[in-house]
């Protein structure tokens, strides 16, 4: 067809009109306006590709409470020494200069989802056209009988990464010689499946340097857990008789604990321990329930792009959801939050939207230069985000591909943090 002037305009219209359908419901306020709630491994890599990919065309407002992020990936590497604190903390500021990203210092305190707005613990609301929440996990009350939040500074989890792994290093280093350090291992599904287990290693790396009589005790509600076979051997090879672990057919899934007194009862039986690492059981960041996007513990989610099956205009991302087979990792999050971030740019502003694909790759850190992974891809199927392949390091490895195994996850971690926080 040959296009003359008056059919090219009437044509070049309607292309228009169809691409920026989607922008409809944000013109009577102007830009479309995305609000990220958590800016985690999730929310913060979600807020910056949104900015990031639109050039400006999408206003993105990041509510999170704290200036600085301590990532739960390799806090147990500072547990162990092989980082420092400042090496896994990361502030919002290039969010804010370079994306232009409203970064709001604040806690959310709930989501009307009819007038689509969020409320914060400071007073106001912020308002949006599409929602991303990526709260990560809070604990279960009750799940450890005689823990509580209240208990956190005697009994830490440190399974949210800044003062609770200071403490707990601290504690650890304090103990007397030859004391027990228990870690109470959380029941399925929680933050970071082998993120126990790794803590176990860098624990007893600081332990058989500095108090090589200790005891490791392990009570876990778990038959098995990740990578149990990698670590078994890494700790019979490292550590030898230094770590018990009593799983359910010892006890392991009755357990109780006494903060003031220090005790761990363990199928009734009680022990006296110097360090107890409390990990409850875990649900979605609270925020996630208050927004009424939870079916039980998570918020259930459409696999293609992580909207939640509650509301169509807000995606839930992360520990918080409940996609499928991706594990709860700040890599399935990262990936998650591309996929999410791609979906909301092509609604509002009529982007191409691309088909999800997610990856996965866990590393853990047994002994100095010895480290282990596991992963996956990922795609969506009618039902859930599926596995489609994947791998895990084997036993018996030699020390070279070991080493060469702990490199690839320093450059992993360069890699992500960079990716969340520019
Ligand atoms: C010991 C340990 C080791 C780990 N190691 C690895 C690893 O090696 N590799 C890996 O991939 N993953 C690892 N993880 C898991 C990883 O940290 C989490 O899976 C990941 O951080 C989840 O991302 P998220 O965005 O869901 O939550 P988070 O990263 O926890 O971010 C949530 C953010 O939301 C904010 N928030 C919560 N509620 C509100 C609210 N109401 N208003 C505003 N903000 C709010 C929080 O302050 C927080 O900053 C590890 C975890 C632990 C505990």
């Amino acid at each position: 067809m040959k296009l003359n002037r008056r059919t090219f305009l009437g044509t070049a219209a309607a292309g228009t009109a169809a691409l920026s359908a989607p922008m409809v419901k944000a013109a009577s306020h102007g830009m479309p306006r995305v609000v990220v709630i958590g800016g985690g491994a999730g929310g913060a890599t979600a807020a910056r590709y949104i900015a990031k990919d639109s050039e400006g065309a999408i206003d993105v407002t990041l509510i999170e409470p704290t200036r600085t992020y301590y990532t739960c990936f390799f806090s147990n590497l500072y547990i162990g020494g092989f980082r420092d604190l400042q090496s896994i903390a990361h502030s919002y500021g290039t969010l804010a200069s370079e994306y232009g990203i409203n970064v709001v210092h604040d806690w959310a305190t709930g989501v009307d989802r009819d007038a689509k707005t969020v409320a914060l613990a400071g007073g106001g609301s912020v308002p949006y056209d599409k929602l991303v929440i990526s709260p990560g996990i809070d604990f279960i009350d009750g799940s450890v009988p005689g823990w509580s939040l209240l208990s956190q500074n005697k009994m830490p989890h440190a399974y949210k990464a800044g003062s609770q792994s200071e403490l707990l290093k601290a504690q650890i280093e304090a103990m007397p010689e030859g004391g027990t350090y228990c870690m109470v291992a959380p029941p399925n599904p929680y933050r970071c499946p082998p993120g126990p287990y790794e803590r176990i290693s860098m624990v007893a790396h600081v332990l058989k340097e500095r108090n090589p009589t200790a005891k490791i005790l392990i009570v876990d509600p778990k038959e098995k857990f990740s990578k149990q076979g990698l670590f078994e051997e890494g700790w019979q090879n490292h550590y030898t008789g230094m770590v018990e672990r009593i799983g359910p057919d010892f006890g392991g899934d009755k357990v109780e604990v006494n903060p003031d007194e220090m005790t761990v009862s363990i199928d009734g039986s009680v022990e006296k321990v110097d360090v107890c690492n409390v990990i409850p059981a875990q649900k979605a960041g609270l925020i996630a329930e208050a927004a009424g996007l939870t079916d039980g513990n998570w918020a259930p989610v459409n696999p293609t792009d992580m909207s939640s099956k509650m509301d169509a205009d807000i995606h839930v991302l992360g520990d918080a959801s409940a996609q499928g087979d991706m594990p709860k990792s700040g890599f399935s999050a990262n990936s998650q939050a591309k996929v999410a971030a791609n979906a909301i740019r092509g609604a509002l502003t009529g982007s191409r939207v691309f088909p999800a694909k997610f990856s996965n790759t866990c590393w853990s850190l047994i002994a100095t230069d010895d480290g282990v992974k596991v992963g996956a891809n990922y795609e969506p199927t009618e039902e859930k985000i599926a596995s489609t392949d994947s791998f895990i390091s084997q036993t018996g490895e030699d020390a070279a591909l070991r080493k060469a195994t702990f490199e690839e996850s320093i450059g992993w971690y360069s890699g992500i943090t960079a990716d969340m926080f520019g």
